[in-house]
């Protein structure tokens, strides 16, 4: 720490992204991206964009507003976008959170909202998970202040159904419950339709994931005209060109061709489905996912060292070290072909293991 940084910032934890490496091929199976390339046309649509890079990009994002109002609904004067989902999320904290309105999140969740809390230096409350790692209902509707959760839920992938945000959202409607669906498009049910009836709400969505645009960096999220106008002021105070051209290219474009993200969605469905059948039989315990990812614990309940022995062979997860998540990997769901090399390794594992404890 130089002499010159900040004591509000002394001890302040960043978050550790899951690792890009530079050296080996790996399978990466370790941060939720998707396997699938870009459509054709986004990349053409990149291309073209490229020639204009002299010039500012819209600082209103219009046109990708309007795009995204007609692919979800309402009007554009219901989104806001970021640089990724992540700069929405710190924008919505900025914007809402402060000494009396602290944030309230799962125990397990999103290992980026503590510490955006912390960056900004607001109270947080957490609510524990049941034992089935599922989020408690209850023990949100006890607590005051905004509410922040993912549904599904990272790193589990449990989906929370939508009566029970709906019962958030009516508890107290001097409260904002913003929900996280950067995983949505994997088969949970979203809560924009409650947009209409409930204006404090707030969705964050990303392209990252089911839109294969992690590179690009974006994201957004719906919320009433009011909530999201208070989110552009703050963000007109920081970063008014935050998405520039290619990207926003690149959106208006993806959102053109949801049907393909659709069938895109559909094959990681299935290839999760069919890991989680292959890890049950090999005897780990897997949580019931709605997510591109799987939260496994292998039978000796030893997740670094399954971790470990899968990056010796070229496959990488994400192992995350607290307590309530060292026994299991989170497993980012690739092609079939991936999946397979994925589960042969870890078949390989898991008798080894076996034999070493006979
Ligand atoms: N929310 C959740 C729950 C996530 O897991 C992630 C990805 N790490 C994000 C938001 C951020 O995604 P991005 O910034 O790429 O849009």
């Amino acid at each position: 720490m130089s002499r010159f940084f900040s004591t509000r910032f002394s001890s302040l934890k960043p978050y550790v992204p899951g690792e890009q490496p530079r050296d080996t091929v790996y399978i990466k199976l370790n941060t939720n991206e998707s396997p699938f390339p870009p459509e054709e046309a986004v990349i053409q649509a990149v291309r073209e964009e490229a020639d204009k890079l002299r010039l500012y990009p819209d600082p209103t994002g219009l046109k990708l507003r309007e795009a995204l109002a007609d692919c979800y609904g309402f009007s554009a004067d219901n989104y806001l976008l970021g640089n990724g989902s992540d700069e929405v999320l710190f924008l919505a904290i900025l914007a809402f959170c402060d000494a009396e309105h602290p944030m309230v999140c799962p125990e397990l969740s999103y290992g980026f909202y503590p510490v955006l809390a912390d960056l900004c230096g607001i109270e947080r409350k957490t609510v524990p998970l049941k034992d089935d790692f599922s989020l408690d209902p209850e023990g949100f509707l006890k607590e005051k202040g905004m509410i922040v959760l993912a549904n599904p839920n990272a790193p589990t992938g449990i989906e929370l159904p939508t009566d029970q945000i709906e019962r958030m959202l009516r508890s107290d409607p001097d409260w904002l419950v913003l929900v996280d669906e950067a995983y949505v498009a994997f088969g949970a049910k979203s809560c924009l339709p409650l947009l209409t009836r409930y204006d404090n709400l707030l969705i964050v969505r990303t392209f990252s994931k089911s839109h294969s645009l992690a590179g690009a960096r974006l994201g957004f999220a719906a919320g009433s005209p009011d909530v999201i106008r208070d989110m552009e002021t703050v963000r007109n105070s920081f970063h008014p060109y935050n998405i520039n051209r290619m990207t926003m290219a690149a959106g208006i474009t993806a959102l053109k061709n949801e049907e393909i993200f659709r069938q895109n969605a559909g094959i990681i469905i299935k290839n999760r489905e069919m890991t989680r059948e292959a890890l049950q039989k090999m005897g780990c315990l897997v949580l019931p996912s709605k997510a591109n990812f799987l939260f496994a614990s292998p039978p000796d309940g030893r997740g670094e060292d399954w971790y470990r022995n899968l990056k010796a062979k070229g496959i990488l997860v994400r192992w995350f070290a607290d307590k309530k998540t060292a026994p299991f990997i989170r497993i980012s769901i690739g092609t079939q072909e991936q999946m397979k090399a994925f589960l042969k390794a870890s078949k390989e594992y898991i008798e080894e293991a076996d034999h070493e404890k006979s």
